[in-house]
């Protein structure tokens, strides 16, 4: 259903920045006003910049290319990278949904999961970080939800 316009994540960044030529310009506001998916696209390149990543186009510029390398990904996993690439990563396999990355990012979990040690720090990071909130459902239900209904 007519030609879909791939935009590049380096595109809307440099659209953002306003740092395309005025064509281009026009063509992605124009991309935005039509296609629903391009603006979800942008929401959360504007999401990631809300939490404080700005400079990932530069990042990305700096890099000169989309994938992280073999070693940042594994880094990644480990948690030992800066949170400006970390971010920059998380954007790549989750938002960006790179095949090739997160084939080769699961494959460094499944290595990771022989490191018990790493894997026991996260944990308790991650347990430290669970919510306190815990509402036992001792049957004090509604009646309205409990209404019998036998037909
Ligand atoms: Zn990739």
């Amino acid at each position: 259903m007519g030609e879909q316009r791939e935009v590049s994540y380096a595109e809307w960044e440099a659209y953002l920045d306003e740092a395309l030529p005025p064509e281009e310009m026009a063509e992605l506001e124009e991309l935005l006003r039509r296609d629903p998916q391009a603006r979800k696209h942008l929401g959360e390149i504007l999401a990631l910049r809300d939490a404080g990543v700005h400079s990932l186009g530069s990042l990305w510029r700096q890099h000169r290319l989309t994938c992280p390398t073999h070693e940042e990904l594994g880094s990644f996993i480990l948690g030992v990278l800066d949170e400006e690439i970390a971010s920059y990563i998380d954007f790549h396999l989750r938002v960006v949904g790179c095949r090739f990355c997160r084939a080769e990012w699961e494959d460094l979990q499944e290595g990771q999961r022989q490191k018990p040690e790493e894997l026991s720090m996260r944990r308790g990071k991650y347990l430290g970080l669970s919510s306190p909130i815990s509402t036992p459902r001792t049957g004090a239900g509604s009646p309205a939800s409990e209404t019998p209904d036998s037909q």
